[in-house]
């Protein structure tokens, strides 16, 4: 596997994009990647860490803004006909048939009809379609829509298949099912390709179906580690060694950031300053968070992979919760642990009106923009404000759009806290309580 001439090669990625105001949103940086025939690569990292970018970059759709891409040793300049791509929704013509939909990849290719119909046939057989050739999509479970997906990429027979998260908009057991056909398939050498590139936000998919992990970090988008998963196939998710795996993940992904790469992030989270874009995330969802972990059998430390496979949460869903427990201060992240602070506790412990207090108190300490919301509105004699003063203030720090949302938590922090109103209507903030 190694030692062999790569499939595909990328130096010194760099993309960003044109932002409305002249600057530019930088989203990917000093990426460095290849792919050896045999192997299935995981792109891994947290929404918006540009992993579908990277995918749209090897499948010729954008162009890079600095480095260079090659496929066997030929630069990349728009769509290569080796390489071939699943989505996570099944972009599949409503008014064509499976078969019509799987050929539709062929018919671009000015095939013999015979030969289109030939491999048509032989993808949809290959994939599980057998028997639905004339079905419209419509007629398909979400599970069977994606089987076309995965047709139709196969069908042109590429040497490399890109996915991009094809397996999160489906139910879990149909999404188990369909991994672990893809991984047979796969092992057996039946499909017609050479090296995958699967693109997830899902730790434990990552560990079942990679040989080698690249986790991304955010802001901008980076390789944070590369991770070699030595397990045979097949896999299984119970196994101890697995579990070690998923948790040296969660550690990684949980780690501070060290070092210059950490700048970004760091001025972004944990929220340093005024400027640092706030996390969508609701007071209750804070709440049952410390909740969970503070009760047993956790009493107040949890293993992240256990506290996610408990709570049923996708790293998309935890980690910006345990992110802003930390920041808030009611929790520690460290090695994969969410650890709950003596204050977390109290707060797990208390009633209603003292969780508030304890709430404000920190929001105040530990988030700058609230304090800096609730310290205009002292000194002003109307104690009043209007939200574009503070949305001006934002903007020289973040785009529009974060500035919106950052906002929009800290109204409905403060607001849970009592540390301020803000009324919707008006856009107005005040300290009186409406209430
Ligand atoms: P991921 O797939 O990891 O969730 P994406 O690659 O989709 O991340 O996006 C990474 C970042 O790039 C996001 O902030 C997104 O808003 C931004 N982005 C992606 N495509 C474009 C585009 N065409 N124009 C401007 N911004 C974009
Ligand atoms: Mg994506």
């Amino acid at each position: 596997m190694n030692g062999s001439a790569a499939l595909l090669k990328c130096t010194g990625i760099r993309k960003a994009f044109p932002k409305p105001d002249g600057g530019e949103l930088l989203v990917l940086e000093g990426m460095d990647l290849e792919i050896h025939e045999g192997e299935i690569i995981g792109l891994l990292g947290r929404s918006g860490s540009g992993k579908s970018t990277l995918l749209r970059l090897i499948a010729g759709l954008a162009e890079p803004s600095a480095g260079e891409l090659s496929y066997l040793g030929q630069p990349i300049y728009g769509p290569a006909p080796g390489i071939a791509m699943v989505f996570q929704s099944f972009a599949l013509f409503p008014w064509l048939t499976v078969y019509e939909n799987v050929a539709l990849g062929l018919e671009a290719q000015r095939m013999p009809k015979a030969e289109i119909r030939k491999r048509s046939l032989a993808a949809i057989d290959l994939i599980g379609l057998d028997g639905f050739e004339s079905a419209y999509p419509r007629e398909l479970s979400g599970g069977m829509r994606q089987r076309v997906g995965f047709a139709r990429a196969l069908v042109v027979h590429p040497n490399i298949l890109l996915m991009d998260e094809p397996f999160s908009a489906l139910d879990v057991l149909t999404a188990e099912t369909l991994r672990t056909d893809f991984l047979d398939l796969w092992s057996e050498g039946r499909m017609p390709i050479k090296g995958v590139v699967l693109v997830t936000h899902n730790i434990e998919e990552a560990v079942l179906m990679c040989d080698r992990i690249l986790v991304f970090g955010s802001n901008p988008g980076r390789i944070l580690s590369e991770i070699k998963v030595a397990l045979p196939q097949p896999r299984n998710r119970l196994d101890p060694s697995f579990r070690d795996q998923v948790e040296r993940i969660y550690v990684e992904m949980t780690a501070r950031p060290t070092g210059s790469a950490a700048v970004g992030r760091q001025e972004r989270f944990p929220g340093l300053g005024i400027g640092s874009v706030l996390p969508p995330v609701s007071s209750n969802a804070q709440a049952g968070l410390i909740e969970a972990v503070a009760a047993p059998p956790f009493n107040g430390k949890a293993d992240l992979p256990e506290i996610a496979s408990d709570l049923q949460m996708e790293i998309d869903e935890l980690f910006p919760v345990a992110e802003t427990l930390q920041m808030m201060r009611f929790a520690e992240l460290e090695g994969g642990d969410l650890k709950i602070t003596d204050d977390g506790l109290a707060f797990a412990h208390a009633d209603q009106d003292e969780r508030k207090r304890i709430f404000r108190r920190h929001l105040l300490a530990y988030v700058p923009l609230a304090a800096h919301i609730r310290r205009v509105l002292d000194e002003r004699t109307s104690h009043s404000a209007r939200k574009t003063r503070f949305i001006d203030e934002l903007e020289d720090f973040m785009g529009e759009e974060d500035a919106e949302h950052t906002l929009r938590a800290v109204v409905h922090w403060g607001r849970y806290a009592e540390a301020f109103a803000y009324d919707d209507g008006n856009e107005v903030f005040s300290l009186e309580n409406p209430s």
